[in-house]
């Protein structure tokens, strides 16, 4: 009773004065927020009506080590004691920051040597595309400035990464964008070729690619692609960055998405999974030649900086986190148990008239919605938003991609979760799925 009424109170608040990152307006006028969240224990979200869920998407695929960590909490708590705040600008340094980026380059894929840090994925996003004109710049070919990315990408709101995003909503939703950004269809090496030749090469300064297109539907790339594009980004002398927002520090069952093709990028963007989204902290990585570049030919200043680029407290949050991933295996933890998921994906598969594919690379899934598994034709209105209220209603959070014309769920629970909580999943899902067909 109490809970309901201070639920009331705040729903009202928060209609009137919260406007809510990607929602819909209206419903969230119409009906106010389905869940206020209270606490976040391992793999389970409590609300204050008391519910409590299974948090199947790591919240926004971000918290990778559970929730409630006191470890983190403790760490957060004796930095922001020391030293709460450090700029990093010119002759400006902290330990975390430090201790991190020399963690970063003993881990990271090919001679990913150094770091800029970033507050989250869509800033580090914009900081590479910037990064990458400024080197050609310096490498004196200043006409290097298209960023080429994939028809299905998501690379973040701010306006460079928006620019680069693939899925035209996100586009579409202002009227002006950055120049000097194009197209390709995801996994086709030879639509990238062709671009490349219609463009031209020489005004070419990078490719950019998830190695799993998360908030595009979970595409994971086929054997070879990447290898491929390695070597006609080689061919052309273009950089290939890889985001690995979502990718990166165990999702995909290797320390980096990428990882799974036997190829390294020129530079790479991370965030979410940095710190388990336990304190806001992304970067870029650019590798050991490009920084030896920079170090060489800069005259001047790096005229590129945030306020909190190598926040102690982020950073401090970011090692206990690495440190955690490591200690308790949670990558082979995401290996083992994305082979548990994808098992129970496909029980599901045989046994429900309306799932198509299922597909997972480590913790990271999808399971395709369709009216026919035969020809995959799609249902007119898409399901997988209905299966979404269901398994809420159930106990599951879990998020539904309807972008061109998909129907599809999409699954990234935390590292930690256990055999038993993948089999809880799979059921609630199932019923779920069992009350929409
Ligand atoms: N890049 C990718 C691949 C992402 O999935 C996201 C967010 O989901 C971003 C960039 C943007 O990150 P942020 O929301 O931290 O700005």
């Amino acid at each position: 009773m109490e809970n309901q009424k201070s639920y009331e109170q705040l729903a009202d608040l928060d209609k009137r004065h919260f406007l809510h990152p990607t929602t819909a307006i209206k419903q969230q006028q119409a009906n106010g927020p389905e869940f206020i969240l209270t606490k976040g224990e391992g793999i389970r979200l409590y609300d204050l009506k008391g519910r409590s869920a299974i948090d199947g998407l790591s919240s926004l695929w971000n918290v990778n080590i559970g929730h409630g960590r006191e470890e983190i909490a403790d760490i957060a708590y004796e930095q922001m004691k020391t030293l709460g705040y450090s700029s990093c600008f010119a002759t400006f340094s902290n330990e975390p920051a430090i201790k991190l980026a020399a963690k970063l380059a003993e881990i990271a894929p090919g001679n990913l040597t150094a770091t800029f840090f970033t507050s989250g994925g869509s800033e580090s996003n914009d900081t590479a595309y910037k990064l990458a004109r400024h080197y050609w710049i310096l490498k004196g070919q200043p006409k290097r400035k298209k960023i080429i990315s994939r028809s299905q990408s998501y690379h973040g709101v701010a306006m460079g990464a928006t620019s680069a995003t693939g899925l035209k909503p996100f586009r579409d939703f202002t009227n002006s964008l950055a120049p000097d950004f194009c197209y390709v269809d995801h996994f086709s090496p030879q639509a990238l070729r062709d671009k490349i030749k219609e463009e031209g090469p020489e005004t070419i300064a990078a490719y950019i690619a998830e190695p799993v297109q998360g908030a595009g539907g979970v595409h994971i790339a086929p054997e070879g692609y990447f290898k491929e594009i390695r070597s006609i980004c080689d061919e052309f002398g273009i950089l290939f960055i890889t985001d690995e927002v979502i990718t990166a520090f165990g999702r995909t069952g290797k320390y980096f998405g990428i990882d799974h093709y036997d190829v390294a990028p020129d530079m790479m963007c991370f965030a979410k999974g940095i710190t388990s989204g336990y304190a806001q902290l992304g970067g870029v990585m650019i590798s050991e030649t490009m920084h030896n570049d920079f170090i060489e030919l800069s005259e001047g200043t790096l005229l590129h900086g945030y306020t909190y680029s190598g926040h102690p407290m982020a950073c401090a949050v970011a090692l206990k986190n690495l440190e955690i991933l490591e200690r308790e295996n949670l990558i082979d933890n995401a290996r083992v148990m994305g082979d548990e998921l994808l098992e129970g994906f496909k029980k599901i598969q045989s046994e429900r008239s309306i799932v198509g594919d299922v597909r997972t690379l480590g913790l990271i899934g999808a399971v395709e919605i369709v009216k026919n598994k035969e020809t995959n034709e799609r249902f007119p209105e898409p399901l997988a938003p209905k299966v979404l209220a269901e398994a809420a209603k159930r106990g599951l959070i879990v998020r539904s991609v309807v972008f061109d014309n998909q129907d599809t769920l999409v699954f990234a629970p935390p590292l930690i979760i256990n055999q038993q909580e993948i089999h809880e999943l799979i059921q609630i899902l199932s019923k779920s799925i069992e009350a929409v067909e």
